[in-house]
């Protein structure tokens, strides 16, 4: 491990930071509920998949072998209340944009995946789809069944709640809500209420309406799993019985991973995670940013400044660093002059980066308090990354040292104050934390490369649909024809599951 300070991690259930201890290290299992694909992702999703990608990347640096699932929902996430029926998300989307619900998915998608480039996420090692499990979810009811904590009415399928909150006690412990509180307030979207034996009880399989699309065939009814059955069921299957790290929004603990927990207690006999990470929302103007009630902005509208909020466009990079300056289980809220002074702190970062990386030393040393205080500094700033990967506490340490990085590039302070050692750990704290931990780029240094970039992304999005057009149309010649010649040209197509990409080749 590179670090040997112990990393403490807030655990939700426990309400507590504890010493982060792997279940079989250097291994670990961390899975993040993924967007559910209807629509675009708005920053808020961004600020949770940022929280955690930073938490995965930090692993990794400590030296951990992280297998990190994070999921795609694209069935079940049901719109509405009760009374006002029960229509799947992406059903509903795809009938308002007059596309296959399929479509939507592939769209919202690789539009997530763009999204997540851009503010330079690493992909998960696993990025499993509810629809291309459909058949564990239908072995976790079964399991779930035979284990007396489900029971079927009319071919759906509802988790025995009361059973398991007589039997056992860990539901509950991650909302903090109380037993019975529980028993009155769970409600799932679904009309059938009066299925259910108690209205705490959830579906884990949903008997279709004869007008429901996303339907599939199971032992009780042509019909669809539960939103919370998918996490359980892939976590399960990627990860095992009981893994590490499952993080989300903190809007997802009640009722989504109370019930992921209630599953997988029933399906298993135990509790599946060691510790429940949750990141705190994004504000918008001082109100959580949300989906569902359209008070968002969207990435694209940000970078673009083409909103009515703010009074300009911010990088990916500068958004990046704007929620690196708040810990993760703090809100935030967007504000134009926060983005504004989040550009300058950037900016000011990699400019002393890009100074340090030229300083050389000049062979004298004497060991004096300056020496000390920029090791004292770096030291805090890994302390606060294992203090529950407080990217805010050890931005602000890595601020202190820029003004002495400034000092000795305009000679008010001289090198010989600083130890050789000193500067070539300055030099490589200060690389590993901004491009690995951070996952910030230099878009001083690449910012033309990267415009251009976009500029040829866009360009051939254009040409893969005139390929796809062409292929539609079976006309075989005219496709290859434009392959053959983009792949002359020095770009190749790759036809994937998701679609057509490219790569320079
Ligand atoms: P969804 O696509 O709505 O299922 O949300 C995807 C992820 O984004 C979940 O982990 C949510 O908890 C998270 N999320 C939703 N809204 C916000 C917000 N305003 N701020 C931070 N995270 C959010
Ligand atoms: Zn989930």
């Amino acid at each position: 491990m590179n670090q040997p300070n112990e990393l403490k991690i807030y655990n939700s259930l426990s309400k507590e930071k504890e010493v982060f201890k792997p279940i079989n290290a250097p291994h670990i299992g961390m899975y993040v509920c993924g967007p559910t694909v209807y629509n675009e992702v708005h920053l808020g999703n961004c600020r949770t998949f940022v929280s955690f990608d930073i938490v995965y990347r930090y692993l990794t640096h400590l030296g951990y072998k992280v297998r990190y699932v994070r999921n795609i929902t694209d069935v079940g996430h049901l719109v509405g209340d009760v009374d006002s029926g029960a229509e799947d998300k992406i059903s509903k989307r795809a009938r308002l944009e007059k596309l296959e619900p399929m479509e939507i998915v592939q769209k919202y998608t690789n539009l997530f995946h763009r999204v997540m480039n851009k503010l330079n996420a690493i992909e998960p090692s696993i990025e499993p789809t509810a629809t291309g499990h459909i058949v564990e979810q239908i072995e976790m009811v079964k399991a779930i069944l035979a284990n007396g904590y489900g029971y079927e009415v009319n071919g759906s399928v509802y988790f025995d709640m009361e059973k398991l909150l007589k039997e056992r006690d860990e539901y509950g412990q991650l909302s903090g809500k109380k037993v019975e509180d529980l028993l009155v307030e769970t409600r799932d979207d679904l009309k059938n209420q009066d299925e259910k034996r108690h209205p705490s009880d959830f579906a884990i399989w949903v008997k279709a309406a004869p007008s429901h699309i996303m339907r599939w065939p199971s032992p009780w009814s042509d019909g669809f799993p539960g939103w919370h059955l998918e996490c359980s069921a892939m976590s399960t299957k990627y990860l095992g019985e009981q893994f590490d790290i499952h993080g989300g929004g903190m809007d997802l603990q009640f009722p989504h991973h109370e019930n992921e927990v209630a599953q997988n207690i029933g399906a298993c006999g135990c509790a599946p995670v060691k510790y429940w990470m949750h990141g705190n929302m994004l504000e918008l103007e001082g109100r959580k940013m949300s989906k569902s009630t359209g008070h968002t902005i969207f990435p694209d509208e940000l970078f673009s400044g083409d909103n009515n909020i703010l009074s300009k466009g911010y990088s990916p990079m500068v958004l990046r660093f704007f929620m690196l300056q708040a810990h993760y289980r703090s809100t935030l809220n967007i504000t134009d002059d926060a983005l504004q002074a989040a550009e300058k702190g950037y900016l000011r970062m990699l400019e002393a980066y890009q100074t340090l990386q030229g300083l050389e030393h000049s062979g004298e040393e004497n060991l004096t308090a300056d020496d000390q205080q920029i090791n004292k500094m770096l030291d805090l700033a890994y302390a606060g990354m294992n203090d529950d990967f407080n990217t805010a506490l050890a931005l602000g340490k890595l601020n202190v040292v820029i003004p002495k990085i400034n000092s000795i590039k305009n000679g008010r302070l001289p090198m010989s104050n600083i130890s050789k050692v000193t500067l070539d750990r300055m030099k490589k704290v200060f690389h590993d934390f901004i491009f690995d931990v951070f996952g910030l780029l230099d878009e001083t240094q690449v910012g033309g490369q990267e415009e251009d970039h976009d500029l040829l992304d866009n360009v051939m999005q254009i040409l893969i649909e005139m390929r796809q057009e062409a292929r539609n149309n079976k006309d075989w010649a005219a496709s290859d024809k434009l392959r053959d010649a983009l792949q002359a040209a020095g770009v190749q197509i790759k036809d994937g599951k998701e679609g057509a990409s490219w790569v320079k080749i």
